[in-house]
């Protein structure tokens, strides 16, 4: 059998958290619908004088806890059903970190490495400027996500401004420090993935010297959670990117590696000069290592390599990257899955100190960020612990919970339910 889809696994957890916590139907339906969807079509004058149409997608799930919050991505596999699943889990995303926002996703169907930065530009503005009236500090604050940047997101910022919108600093998040961004955002999710992997450790009596560790996807998320990581003391033995991996039994060193991120988007050239030796992004899967980080792309671990993961510990870093099968596979197997909602929310938990910074004209110091986030992060994952403990269940159905129960309670107080 296939396995589902990214917004099949969603629906199919959500069930059973709704079950679980034996909300009514009426509920049910209303929690798993979006609130609004936005489909536009981008116009590009391309370099060579030609007139590309791209789709582009908002998606607000919903706005019962606050403003709609979440990224927007450029990517080939960008449409309505990717971005539906994805407007879902940030809903669930910013409940469970505690966050006075709702959930929302966008995406353009494009392909970023074969544009040029004019061409970016020019989409990314006029898709702004389709969304002019549906984005605010209010409504919905975008943010980057797969293949979007602080320059995309100053972009956008830059259009809001031009059109005279109102407060278009904090309408946008994940932007460059000098224009209003954030100290520690850059860095926000892997650290905080870091910092869950360390409260994880301590709970079961485990030493971060003692931890090995493999990281599939070297991107933004991926490349700071093995930073941190490795700087703690972890031995990073396997990283890796769309093109495959390299493996070094010894561990890698990682911040000569994460300088390469910052620079350019392919940087895992060759190791080879320090002993590595090249794998699989099959391979890196099953690596026998204490903790596994899928910091990619969704649907990476399913039915055909959920069995191999040797790890005692997924720490998800993309959104996404587990399918429902696979997820019962590795629950059955007793691997600690710590989903993707409330592994990887340090970005929007700081993308929430920004948008506090810009409404309050302050500039938080890094530590001060930094202190804060991984608090957030803490509390957050003993909540879910302690829910996963007393109900028994997985850590991923126990933040479903938790998430739904506050959102159900939000939306039936603003409809004057009973409660
Ligand atoms: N794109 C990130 C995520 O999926 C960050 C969203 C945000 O900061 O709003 O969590």
């Amino acid at each position: 059998m296939e396995d589902a889809t990214m917004l099949q696994t969603v629906k199919s957890v959500l069930d059973r958290a709704m079950s679980e916590i034996k909300l009514r139907d009426d509920m049910r339906l209303l929690l798993a619908t979006p609130e609004r969807e936005i489909l536009v079509t981008v116009p590009v004058v391309m370099d060579d004088g030609s007139v590309k149409t791209f789709p582009g997608y908002r998606v607000q799930h919903s706005s019962a806890l606050g403003p709609y919050k979440g990224g927007i991505r450029y990517s080939p596999g960008v449409d309505l059903e990717e971005v539906r699943a994805l407007a879902a889990l940030m809903t669930l995303k910013c409940a469970v970190a505690g966050l006075p926002y709702g959930g929302a996703k966008g995406g353009i169907c494009c392909e970023p490495r074969k544009m040029s930065d004019r061409e970016l530009e020019s989409m990314t503005k006029q898709y702004a400027r389709m969304l002019e009236t549906v984005i605010g500090p209010q409504i919905d604050i975008p943010a980057p996500d797969v293949n979007t940047n602080d320059r995309v997101m100053s972009w956008i910022m830059n259009e809001r401004l031009h059109t005279g919108a109102l407060w278009a600093r904090a309408s946008v998040t994940g932007k460059p420090v000098v224009l209003g961004g954030s100290l520690g955002r850059r860095e926000a999710t892997g650290r905080g993935l870091y910092t869950l992997a360390i409260e994880l450790l301590r709970k079961t009596g485990r030493e971060i010297k003692d931890t090995t560790v493999a990281v599939q996807g070297f991107g933004n998320v991926g490349a700071w959670a093995a930073y941190f990581l490795h700087a703690a003391g972890a031995r990073v033995v396997a990283v890796s990117n769309s093109k495959g991996g390299w493996f070094r039994d010894d561990g890698l060193d990682i911040p000569p590696l994460v300088v390469g991120v910052a620079r350019t988007s392919a940087p895992l050239d060759d190791l080879d000069s320090v002993g590595a030796r090249r794998i699989s992004n099959e391979e890196l899967i099953a690596l026998p290592v204490d903790i596994l980080i899928p910091a990619a792309m969704e649907g990476q671990i399913t039915s055909r390599n959920a069995g191999g993961v040797k790890a005692r510990m997924v720490l998800e870093g993309a959104n996404g990257p587990t399918t429902y099968q696979a997820d019962h596979i590795l629950e059955g197997r007793g691997v600690t899955v710590v989903p993707d909602i409330l592994a990887s929310a340090g970005g929007v938990v700081v993308s929430y100190f920004e948008w506090v910074q810009n409404m309050m004209g302050l500039q938080w110091q890094f530590d001060e960020v930094i202190e804060k986030l991984d608090s957030t992060m803490i509390r957050s994952l003993n909540q879910v612990w302690d829910l996963a403990g007393r109900k028994a269940c997985s850590l991923r159905l126990a933040a479903y919970m938790l998430a739904i129960e506050k959102v159900a309670d939000a939306t039936s107080r603003r409809l004057a339910l009973p409660v």
